[in-house]
């Protein structure tokens, strides 16, 4: 559980940005930016955030939970939670309302423009608390280090049990399993895995297919402990690999590799990208380097920065990023290398232990 000193600074800094976005309070409604500022990490929460005040909608389902976690003023509605924050905003005669405009429904915005009728407007607001999450506080760092330390603990243990035979599905179902005996809430998201030329799908979803004796795996799991989330991939071998694929794996770690050591403060995130992408040019193998370089992640498996070219944001100590450079030839094969690491004060702390030599198994 994050420490009620830490939301309170949160809630504080957040509604510090109040004035600049010409609002004067501020509709959270994204369920990772609600968990941010409260803690409470059910399906249904809203959060109205001013000045030295917070209020907090749910419904009663979470009634017991809201009313023993979350500081503030909790109120737990029976309807559309909009309309019960239409309530207090108007009793307090609040005038322009700050709402996620990348994240509230069509019909919620409708429903609160209705409820607030001429009395108040709303203002759309950007990324501003996304902004704030990509700087990880240390209650933060640590929670994400035994996240990733946690999976990686979990692969070791599967790695023993990958054979020929067994099919992805039992590989996917067996790492949720060794996540969730070693505390893990859940998988951070759905865990791929794939063989052979199914590698070159990106985003492949494990399926019946049965493991020969002689062909490529990739493994991409990620965990989430206490909200946070871990992400990682490995690409293994059964039997001998032929030299093209030894020559594909090595290209992607040495851009692996380049990137990891291109972090550090006031680099852009899009500059690490152009590094990891240079390295894989220069093995003719760019082409087929088909998504960006990496993302941060905290509460959210993907958040910012993006690492893409062109992402300008400069990275800094406490940030919490991947760095994932892979190559996919349809038909072929597919190889991605992916680790966690944490941009320090002079560079950055890779923090999956897992290793990284190509496993033949
Ligand atoms: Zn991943
Ligand atoms: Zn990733």
């Amino acid at each position: 559980m994050t420490p009620a000193p830490e939301i309170e600074k949160r809630r504080r800094d957040i509604a510090a940005l109040l004035p600049d976005l010409k609002a004067d309070a501020l509709l959270v409604a994204s369920s990772a930016n609600v968990r941010y500022l409260s803690g409470f990490d059910g399906s249904n929460g809203l959060i109205l955030l001013m000045p030295g005040e917070t209020h907090f909608f749910t419904d009663p389902r979470y009634a017991i939970t809201a009313h023993q976690n979350i500081a503030g003023k909790v109120h737990v509605a029976k309807g559309p939670l909009v309309a019960a924050a239409a309530k207090v905003i108007q009793r307090k005669r609040l005038k322009r309302i700050g709402f996620e405009a990348g994240w509230t429904q069509y019909d919620a915005f409708e429903r609160l423009q209705k409820a607030l009728g001429r009395a108040s407007s709303l203002v759309p607001v950007g990324r501003v608390i996304e902004e704030r999450r990509m700087y990880k506080s240390p209650d933060e760092i640590d929670t994400i280090r035994r996240s990733v330390n946690l999976n990686s603990e979990a692969y070791a243990k599967v790695l023993k049990r990958i054979r020929p035979g067994v099919r992805e599905l039992d590989i996917a179902a067996e790492i949720e399993y060794q996540m969730k005996m070693l505390g893990a809430e859940k998988p951070a998201f759905d865990t791929i895995v794939a063989a052979g030329a199914h590698a070159a799908l990106p985003h492949a979803h494990p399926g019946s297919y049965r493991l020969t004796g002689n062909e490529l795996l990739l493994v991409d799991m990620g965990a989430m402990l206490q909200g946070y989330c871990s992400d990682m991939t490995r690409t293994v071998h059964l039997g001998t690999p032929p030299k093209r694929i030894r020559e594909m794996y090595n290209a992607v770690l040495e851009a692996q590799l380049a990137g990891i050591a291109a972090v550090r403060p006031g680099v852009t995130a899009g500059k690490i990208d152009v590094v990891t992408r240079r390295v894989l040019k220069q093995h003719g193998l760019d082409k087929a380097f088909v998504h960006s370089t990496g993302h941060g992640l905290g509460l959210e498996i993907h958040e910012a920065p993006r690492l893409g070219k062109k992402d300008p944001t400069k990275l800094a100590p406490g940030m919490a990023i991947t760095i994932e450079p892979g190559v996919y030839l349809e038909g072929f094969a597919g190889i991605r290398i992916e680790d966690t690491v944490l941009v320090t004060e002079t560079g950055c702390d890779v923090l999956t232990p897992s290793p990284k030599e190509f496993i033949v198994i």
